[in-house]
């Protein structure tokens, strides 16, 4: 039988960095990964262009200081997110100039939350809805500029997710106004070579310890250590990392059966559902005409687009269309899929938008080993669910963004719950002093 010291089940970037982690100690680690790839909701191609194009998890924040100290230990640079231009803001197709008693009171909610976050949201708030919460405290046009904005930051329908829950995720970012702005916040700079390039990145220097098409499928604890299944034979290990979504992790099964209180996170935890596009220009067209890229639309299929272009480069148009819209698109065939979103985007930013040198998409929510994105989401009433997540099942450690306290939901989060994880792993090595060449 295949041993090793950990085995860490998942190759996203909670993984990853905990193997290389674990690694930097001496630690003998397996990367067991399900997909033919690595990075999990990191996934770069390549642009008709030649530029790196990211389907999942795109921008590093202000203050995403892991995530910065990799790009540049892997000699990547950081650029930031462009702001040339104005956004506009679409209703019935045509633009709007929202007024200040809108934008008034639209921000008195975002307000109202903000205090909810930093004060801690009690349990009552786990009972109600946002979608519910906003239809007491907003109206009109206030209330749908809202409501466009919020699953935009969440990937989920507003009746899917408590008030408490989305409160909880706004804290662990530091604050709305970080969660949601670009220079200074969360979406302020992009990876030159593309997050899914970073994580290729961390998993060639890990090297053969990375074994892909090799999903775990059945978890054996014991008292010296667990056995994986998988379809290639299993694996002996002192300790295991599982850092899957938790969704997704129930597909594992476990000898003996996990406890409740794990079962509770992993049946209470769903995953948001996201599809992304990117549409890739000769140049950022739209700057021409004094527009940054960024629509706002408070109807139709396209909520939302970006500029992610690279410095200098070709133009780069995201679009992200969470819940319930994205669900929409998934009925469509790929070319209507194609014809739609760029039919809407061209509505604002010119025809010009409708001929892409290279289009390139993904419905996360498809996706059978992440289940979707940004990140999971606790059912309504259950939001203890996710303060659980992190808690070890010994000798199994859990990482993953959801795991995460600080930038849950983020490539940092993941980060820096791989590398707790591997804490973790490290401090019960010692203490049972299995099969550790530990340098430190
Ligand atoms: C469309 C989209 C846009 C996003 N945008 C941003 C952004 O701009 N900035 C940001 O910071 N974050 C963003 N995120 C979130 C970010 O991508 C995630 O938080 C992060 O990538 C999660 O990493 P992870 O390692 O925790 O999990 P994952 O990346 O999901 O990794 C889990 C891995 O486990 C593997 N796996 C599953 N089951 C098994 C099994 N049984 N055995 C072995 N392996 C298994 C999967 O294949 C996967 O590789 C975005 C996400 C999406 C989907």
């Amino acid at each position: 039988m295949e041993q090793t010291t950990v085995a860490v089940i998942g190759a996203g970037f909670a993984g990853l960095a905990a193997a290389r982690a674990l690694r930097a100690h001496g630690i003998d680690v397996r990367v067991l990964e399900a997909a033919d790839r690595v990075g999990g909701r990191a996934q770069t191609e390549r642009s008709a262009a030649g530029t790196p194009v990211d389907l999942g998890g795109q921008w590093v924040g202000h203050q995403h200081a892991r995530m910065t100290t990799l790009a540049r230990e892997f000699g990547m640079t950081l650029f930031p997110t462009p702001e040339v231009g104005k956004a506009v803001v679409v209703d019935g197709g045509r633009r709007l100039r929202i007024g200040p008693l809108t934008a008034a009171a639209a921000g008195a909610a975002l307000l109202r939350l903000e205090l909810l976050a930093r004060k801690g949201a009690s349990s009552r708030w786990d009972e109600v809805t946002v979608a519910d919460w906003l239809a007491r405290v907003l109206r009109g046009r206030a209330r749908r500029l809202v409501e466009a904005v919020l699953p935009e930051a969440t990937a989920c329908d507003l009746d899917r997710i408590s008030v408490g829950a989305l409160a909880v995720g706004i804290r662990s970012a530091g604050g709305l106004r970080v969660m949601l702005g670009t220079a200074g916040g969360a979406q302020e700079s992009l990876l030159s070579g593309g997050a899914g390039g970073l994580a290729e990145k961390l998993a060639a220097e890990l090297g053969s310890a990375v074994h892909l098409g090799r999903p775990a499928t059945a978890i054996t604890r014991s008292a010296d250590g667990v056995t994986i299944a998988t379809p290639a034979g299993p694996v002996r290990a002192a300790r295991a990392i599982v850092a899957v979504p938790p969704p997704v992790a129930a597909e594992i099964r476990h000898h003996p059966p996990l406890p409740s209180e794990r079962m509770y996170v992993q049946d209470n935890l769903r995953m948001g559902t996201i599809y992304k596009a990117i549409a890739v220009y000769d140049r950022p067209f739209w700057r021409e005409r004094g527009l940054n890229g960024e629509i706002i639309a408070l109807d139709g299929p396209v909520p939302a687009s970006f500029d992610i272009s690279p410095p200098g480069g070709p133009g780069h148009l995201c679009v992200l269309i969470p819940g319930g819209a994205a669900e929409a698109l998934d009925r469509l065939t790929g070319a209507e899929r194609r014809d739609t979103v760029l039919a809407a985007v061209a509505g604002q930013l010119g025809d010009a938008a409708l001929n892409p040198l290279s289009w390139h998409e993904k419905s996360w929510h498809l996706d059978p080993y992440v289940g979707g994105g940004y990140t999971a989401i606790p059912r309504p009433g259950a939001l203890d669910a996710l303060a659980d997540a992190a808690r070890p099942t010994v000798p199994i450690h859990w990482a993953g963004t959801e795991t995460a306290s600080k930038w849950s939901g983020y490539l940092e989060g993941a980060v820096l719950s791989g590398e707790r994880a591997a804490d973790e792993v490290r401090a019960a090595l010692r203490s049972t002093c299995l099969g550790v060449h530990s340098k430190s």
